[in-house]
């Protein structure tokens, strides 16, 4: 037999047979209840991208109402990649659902460097366009950062013009337009109801797109951030360590299955950005061959011990191309001085 002393969290055990040892037991009973009891809540990216665009949707209508006006975007496509052309078609189809002035400008894949920067100068003039997305990857003839860098900051509502990136790191009323990705894991945080103020957020990845700007949002003095927020790659000495230290773990890392179950706090908010293809399928809906996704997370154990936990897919996902729309409807308002 043996009896157990509880003090700050650790067991001591006596063992009959052996020396004292000193054991985490408590901590993992903990956690094993825990896990009996709880299995964390969902944040499905598809129940809230209806909410927000819903959202947007009435703004629009209100807006055209009031002054006349929609917001306008045009989508440039270069070239005849399928994925380009497949999340083109997305952003298309969402914009004429919202009543946006949406317009698509395929352009060949020979196009050269000074036409395409000619046709965002067009568009960069035109009143009635308010966000210009110029879809990635450009053919190998054209350098893509120049592009980039060509257009308006106050149409770039992907958030990736050093303008906006500068206006992001500053902060507060700075911001115009936060990349879609982070503004899109940021509102599913504060929609699913979880305590940013204070948190300990981990962030896995450090990437311009995700890991970098989702840090500096959630460490900005403001509601749905004021976190204490850490940063960990592939040069972090203890991945393990600082994941088990966070209230709320944001995991984009393009790894799947990366983050381990022991690696989570219980009850943290786990947001898995990564997309990961691990083979295919045939879907049940459509008979052809799909792309079986897997997050950077290790979904299935994960679920078990955090509070909160988004899927891949229908997490994440979703909310990218919500948050481009939100971003345009920004641009008109910050345009008629109602943002
Ligand atoms: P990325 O540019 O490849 O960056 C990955 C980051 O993760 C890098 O900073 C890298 O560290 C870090 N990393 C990689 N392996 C690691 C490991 N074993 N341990 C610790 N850190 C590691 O990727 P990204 O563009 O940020 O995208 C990340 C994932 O999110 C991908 O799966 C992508 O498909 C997905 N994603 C989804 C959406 C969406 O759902 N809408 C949007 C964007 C991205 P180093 O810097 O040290 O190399």
């Amino acid at each position: 037999m043996s009896h157990c002393l509880r003090f700050s969290g650790m067991c001591m055990v006596r063992d009959s047979e052996g020396p004292e040892r000193v054991f985490e037991t408590y901590k993992l009973l903990q956690k094993k209840e825990r896990r009996d009891e709880m299995t964390a809540k969902l944040i499905k990216g598809t129940e809230i991208r209806e909410e927000i665009l819903g959202e947007i949707e009435n703004e629009v209508k209100k807006i055209k109402e009031e002054h006349g006006v929609v917001p306008g975007l045009v989508t440039i496509l270069v070239g005849e990649n399928p994925a380009s052309i497949s999340y083109v078609t997305l952003k298309v189809k969402t914009a004429n659902r919202l009543g946006f002035k949406e317009i698509q400008d395929n352009q060949p894949e020979d196009i050269s460097e000074e036409a395409l920067l000619a046709l965002i100068d067009k568009y960069n003039k035109d009143d009635s366009i308010h966000g210009i997305l110029v879809q990635l990857p450009l053919p190998k003839q054209i350098d893509e950062k120049k592009v980039l860098n060509a257009i308006d900051p106050d149409k770039d509502v992907d958030g990736f013009h050093p303008v906006n990136v500068g206006r992001l790191m500053i902060g507060g009323a700075e911001v115009k337009f936060p990349p879609c990705t982070p503004a899109g894991i940021q509102e599913m945080i504060v929609r699913a109801g979880v305590e940013t103020k204070g948190a300990e957020v981990v962030v896995v990845g450090r990437s311009n797109i995700v890991g970098k700007p989702i840090s500096n949002m959630m460490l900005q003095k403001g509601p749905g951030a004021n976190s204490t927020v850490t940063i960990v790659h592939t040069g972090t000495k203890d991945l393990a360590f600082h994941c088990q230290r966070a209230d709320i773990l944001i995991v984009a890392a393009g790894v799947p299955g990366l983050v381990k179950p022991e690696w989570i706090k219980p009850g943290a908010c786990v947001i898995d950005v990564g997309v990961n293809r691990v083979g295919e399928k045939i879907s049940e809906k459509t008979g052809k061959k799909i792309a079986i996704l897997k997050g950077d997370v290790d979904f299935d154990a994960a679920k078990e011990i955090a509070g909160w936990i988004t899927p891949v897919p229908g997490g994440v996902g979703p909310m990218t191309i919500t948050m481009l729309m939100k971003n345009t409807l920004k641009s008109l308002k910050f345009r008629l001085g109602i943002a």
